[in-house]
């Protein structure tokens, strides 16, 4: 999207500020060239007079969410082979337009991609062909030969979750491997390098019980991506393979099945996040349900999902950094905010689980104050809804309670029958 260079004011009832838990009304949020040049009660901010207005009477406006784990190329209507066997690299591809959409819609204004989306979405985003969230990629998922992303079948055949040409090979083994392999998604866009240091549940021939990829090949992807100023990612559910990825210095825990007290003290220890997706599961067992599941991974989910529930609970009490993310691409995009919800239920507070998808997000992407905020500086990417979030999270946690979603100053989403 180009840079915005007219002056938008939006008038709301309220805004509410995640990082004081505060909320002003009425409120005024002045964006001048995409950036958000002053925010406050009605009365502390002089909105020029050529400012076009954005009428949020009735709405609460509060900074564009984030999600810190989605895959925009994954449709997020359950698994079918023979339909995988269907669809060409390049529709696959163009899934990302209606996940670009149903993402905004939703008031996710931020993503980070995990994982089997090309950098040319984000070119494609930025160069307003669709609308979509600005995002960080990690452009493709690394494993171990017969790891998680491995998606070899015992037939012989291997169906890639994203056969785009531009994505670098998904399976990697040994040391000087590694190091050539992350050059090469660093050259192919990548912000992250996501590695697999667990089996997983979406794939035919490995297990969440256990670690993959040695600790060297962890050190060594994290010291290369270090080089070139990015961090690293850890699909981690083993006990042993999260603990491995600690020790071998990654940013974030994706899920993190079974963290155990040891584990809890490292990411204490390091200021390390977990994005526990928690929402994956429940959508996998859905999915199930409705038949578009494999029978392996319908096992192995039902066998996760009360240790993951257990396991984020230990995390948010012990106070581990908790940043949000859903796993998107395994539900279907725009529900993303359901994961809200399912954070509270483990004891996590509203105001907190709001930080979890604004702040702390921001932080753990290396965002901090340009995202996640509605302080000068930042984008001026915001939503507005009907009532206070902290009072009620459904606010949130459903997109068509999201009436309202601004990006850098223009407005993508206002749901103009809306009860004031
Ligand atoms: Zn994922």
């Amino acid at each position: 999207m180009g840079p915005t260079t007219m002056t938008v004011a939006v008038f709301a009832d309220a805004l509410y500020d995640p990082a004081r838990a505060e909320t002003v009304r009425p409120a005024t949020v002045l964006v001048e060239d995409g950036r958000v040049s002053a925010s406050g009660r009605r009365d502390t901010v002089r909105v020029p007079a050529d400012a076009e207005t954005i009428d949020a009477e009735g709405l609460t406006v509060l900074p564009g969410l984030i999600d810190c784990h989605v895959h925009l190329c994954m449709r997020g209507t359950g698994l079918d082979h023979s339909e995988a066997l269907a669809t060409p690299p390049s529709l696959t591809v163009l899934q990302a337009v209606e996940s670009c959409r149903r993402t905004i819609e939703a008031g996710f204004t931020t993503v980070r991609d995990a994982g089997g989306t090309p950098a040319a979405v984000r070119l494609a985003v930025e160069r307003d062909y669709f609308p979509g969230p600005r995002m960080q990629l990690a452009i493709q998922i690394l494993s171990q030969t017969g790891g998680h992303s491995d998606q070899h079948f015992p037939c012989g055949a291997t169906l890639l979750w994203n056969p785009a040409p531009e994505l670098p090979e998904p399976v990697v083994d040994g040391n000087e491997a590694m190091r050539r392999r992350v050059r090469e998604l660093i050259r192919a866009g990548a912000d992250w390098i996501k590695l697999c240091t667990s089996g997983g549940v979406l794939s035919p021939g490995d297990s969440p019980h256990h670690a993959t990829f040695t600790l060297e090949e962890i050190q060594t992807a994290v010291a290369e991506a270090a080089t070139q100023g990015r961090s690293v990612m850890a699909h981690a559910q083993a006990n042993a393979g999260i603990k491995n990825a600690l020790r071998g210095g990654v940013a974030t825990i994706e899920h993190g099945i079974w963290l155990d007290e040891e584990a809890i003290a490292m990411m204490l220890d390091g200021g390390r996040a977990l994005v526990p997706t928690l929402v994956a599961p429940l959508w996998v067992g859905r999915h199930a349900a409705n038949g578009r599941m494999p029978e392996y991974a319908r096992t192995k989910s039902a066998l996760v999902g009360h240790d993951h529930r257990t396991s984020a609970r230990r995390a948010i009490e012990a106070g581990v950094t908790i940043a949000f993310g859903t796993d998107s691409g395994v539900g279907p995009h725009g529900t993303n905010g359901e994961e809200l919800l399912c954070l509270h239920e483990l004891g996590m507070d509203a105001a907190d689980c709001i930080r979890s998808a604004t702040t702390v997000a921001a932080r753990v992407l290396g965002h901090e104050g340009k995202v996640g905020t509605l302080t000068q500086g930042a984008y001026g990417d915001l939503v507005g809804v009907p009532g206070d979030p902290v009072r009620d999270l459904e606010l949130l946690a459903r997109p068509e309670n999201v009436h309202l979603v601004v990006k850098g100053g223009r407005v993508l989403k206002l749901n103009q029958g809306r009860k004031a």
